[in-house]
């Protein structure tokens, strides 16, 4: 089996819990979706990258393993497009690996569930993809959530904000978390401030008061990107 890979490569994990772990990222190409506030528009486009097959990619994934080495990123554009192949390539290569989803897409999860370890699930706001029918959207994305925490599936879901963002519609979806999701006190969110951090100015406050309204319902870390910060890719 071959699929569309747009790039293969070695950096430091800037977003979410494994924050600072080193990862290979296998980026898929290709995604269902189209935020305004995408940094990997290239990764959108389904001819983007080139194909590879389960051994070519393991060959290239071994060749870029160093000592600090903790574990793959499955990313994209939306890598639950390419399910079918991570399952094959996972059961021939069994590595720890995070899986960093828009949560659309939950019936593919079936195809990895016993294969991945942690699992990051984006939150949209309706203002993020005005493209989606939003209901439908955050069914499927709790759907997700809740498929992966059944499964003991190290889990947590992250929501970008803008400075424009209403904090009541934030507060809403981590009300709507925390009732739907079962054990959802064991769930984080991950609120990343979108970059680049100086377009916030003095919106910063914005930030304590999602975090503190928020935190009535669940686990809430702030955390920008770092890679970002720290200009490595
Ligand atoms: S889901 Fe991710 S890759 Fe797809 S458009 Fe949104 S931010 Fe970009």
């Amino acid at each position: 089996m071959k699929t569309r890979i747009g790039e293969v490569f070695s950096s430091i994990q800037g977003e979410g819990k494994l924050l600072g772990r080193r990862q290979i990222f296998i980026r898929f190409s290709g995604c269902n979706l189209n935020c305004n506030y995408c940094d990997t528009p290239d990764s959108r486009n389904p001819e983007y990258g080139k194909y590879l097959s389960v051994d070519e990619l393991a060959k290239e994934v071994n060749s870029l393993i160093t000592p600090d080495f903790h574990s793959l990123s499955l990313t994209g554009g939306e890598p639950l497009l390419h399910a079918d192949f991570i399952g094959e390539f996972l059961a021939n290569n069994p590595i720890d690996a995070l899986i960093e989803t828009n949560g659309s897409l939950p019936d593919e999860l079936h195809k990895i569930l016993d294969l991945i370890k942690f699992a990051s699930v984006d939150i949209k706001l309706p203002e993020h993809d005005a493209d989606s029918d939003w209901d439908i959207l955050v069914e499927n994305e709790l759907k997700s959530i809740n498929v992966l925490m059944d499964e003991g599936i190290n889990t947590y879901c992250k929501l970008v904000v803008l400075p424009s963002t209403k904090v009541d519609t934030v507060v809403f979806i981590a009300s709507k978390i925390a009732q739907e999701i079962q054990n959802a006190r064991k769930l984080s969110l991950i609120i990343q401030p979108v970059s680049p951090l100086n377009i916030w100015g003095k919106n910063s406050d914005k930030l304590l008061e999602i975090s503190e309204l928020t935190g009535k319902y669940l686990d809430v870390l702030t955390i920008p990107q770092i890679h970002k910060i720290l200009k490595i890719r």
